[in-house]
């Protein structure tokens, strides 16, 4: 993938990352008491409340997606950006277009979706289980 297009998507990476953290972290900063200490001191704990914090604000799905994001950026770092993390194929740009921070390639997914979501019938039951 081209330096360019690299940068391109870093860039909407950073955007999502600011739309998702921006109305949560106004009001977790808002919340905290005004403080003159060094961001070096501190501790793991407050970092961990934090995260809790950040993590209830955002809900399940935004903290997944925040994650998600995350590890994008961690890629575009490494290098290894674009890049499917099952089957090590390049991911389509088309693709990333729409969903800058996809992991998998569409193959991959459906596969990883079709064993994480086993097969039900009309009325929601597991059909795998039970008494057949
Ligand atoms: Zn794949």
């Amino acid at each position: 993938m081209s330096t360019q297009k690299t940068s391109s998507y870093l860039t909407k990476l950073k955007e999502i990352r600011e739309t998702l953290l921006g109305d949560v972290e106004k009001t977790l900063k808002s919340s905290q008491s005004e403080s003159t200490e060094p961001v070096a001191d501190i501790t793991d704990d407050a970092t961990r409340a934090y995260t809790n914090q950040l993590m209830t604000s955002l809900g399940e799905q935004g903290w997944g997606k925040l994650k998600q994001v995350d590890e994008a950026l961690e890629k575009i770092k490494n290098g290894t950006y674009g890049v499917c993390a099952t089957c090590d194929q390049p991911i389509p740009e088309a693709r990333l277009d729409v969903l800058p921070f996809a992991e998998f390639c569409v193959e991959c997914l459906s596969k990883i979706e079709s064993k994480t979501r086993p097969p039900t019938n009309d009325s929601g039951e597991n059909i795998l289980g039970g008494n057949a």
